[in-house]
């Protein structure tokens, strides 16, 4: 039998990469931040000055993750992602890796690519999954599809008080390209043509704009222990 599988989606900035990682660390299940996986892409890319606007580079950038070994490991409870032999997890969380992922992650070569990498990691031990089409596509069959929503104005504050630990004041203009950078990062999200990030059907809506990230994980975590124990 495989494993469960809990696959949390939604759109930048409403809390999937903690919620996904403080539900797996209350039930014990391994967590895989799916972005991760497209944002070392994105830095591959970068690093090698693909341009993606060419059918040369779109190749290039296919075999150059073909042979990529993007890997996840939890050291002292932080989520570290290792792109070859070298620690990415801060480089992949960059302004020029967060304003290039989502042209990367619309190429259908590099969604497949990461997909497999995912597949292929998940299945044996239960898991935590978050990203944007994990429930629709990459694993259809979780036990428990969460799709978080927040307002926009909520996820530009919460991503600008995580850029800007005590440092600049969050002035309205400052939250303004927050807001911006982050709008266009979901259009391009929802409009590509290859798994594109919406709903399942069968998730569960939450909203988190209200909601302290203790109260998510929560929630969430009861919905997973009900739903086993209907199972069992
Ligand atoms: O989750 P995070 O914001 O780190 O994801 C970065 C980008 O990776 C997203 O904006 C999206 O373009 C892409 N992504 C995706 N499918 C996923 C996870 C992330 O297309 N399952």
């Amino acid at each position: 039998m495989k494993a469960p599988i809990i696959a949390i989606d939604g759109p930048a900035g409403t809390g999937k990469s903690s919620t996904a990682q403080g539900v797996a660390s209350a039930l014990q299940w391994s967590y895989v931040d799916s972005g991760a996986f497209y944002r070392a892409a994105a830095l591959l890319a970068l690093r090698h000055q693909v341009d993606l606007e060419q059918t040369t580079g779109r190749v290039e950038l296919r075999e150059r993750l073909e042979n990529a070994c993007i890997d996840q490991r939890m050291v002292g409870g932080k989520l570290q992602t290792w792109l070859d032999d070298t620690d990415v997890t801060g480089a992949i969380r960059s302004e020029a890796v967060t304003r290039a992922v989502s042209r990367v992650a619309e190429d259908p070569s590099v969604r497949s690519i990461v997909n497999q990498d995912l597949r292929r990691r998940v299945g044996e031990e239960p898991a935590v999954v978050d990203g944007r089409d994990i429930g629709t596509v990459v694993f259809p069959e979780a036990f428990l599809k969460i799709y978080l929503v927040a307002s926009l104005e909520e996820r530009a504050r919460r991503r600008a008080r995580e850029a800007e630990p005590g440092g600049r004041e969050l002035d309205g203009a400052l939250l303004a390209s927050y807001e911006q950078g982050l709008a266009e990062r979901d259009r391009r999200d929802r409009e590509r043509a290859e798994a594109p990030l919406v709903a399942a059907p069968d998730a569960v809506h939450l909203d988190t704009t209200n909601l302290d990230l203790e109260t998510q994980i929560a929630r969430v975590v009861r919905m997973a222990r009900d739903r086993m124990n209907q199972a069992s």
